[in-house]
């Protein structure tokens, strides 16, 4: 399998390690993907995948909290 090359900055991940009501993260990870190119990059990456989840099973979660998932499952690798 290739390689999944895609994170958020430090201040994208930062964002998505707090423990925030899903709301909350959205409206901050949107704010913060207008202003950056690489969390825009991965953002398209994990939506990409969620699409391939969301394909795979039936409940649909906000994007943000399913790349927060990709996220942790990607780093475990
Ligand atoms: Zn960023």
């Amino acid at each position: 399998m290739s390689t999944l090359q895609a994170s958020y900055c430090d201040q994208g991940q930062a964002l998505l390690d707090q423990a925030l009501p899903e709301a909350e993260l959205a409206r901050l990870i949107a704010a913060h993907l207008a202003a950056c190119a690489e969390c825009r990059q991965a953002e398209a990456v994990f939506q990409t995948l969620a699409m391939a989840l969301r394909a795979a099973s039936a409940p649909a979660l906000p994007a943000a909290v399913e790349a927060r998932l990709l996220s942790r499952l990607c780093s475990a690798d």
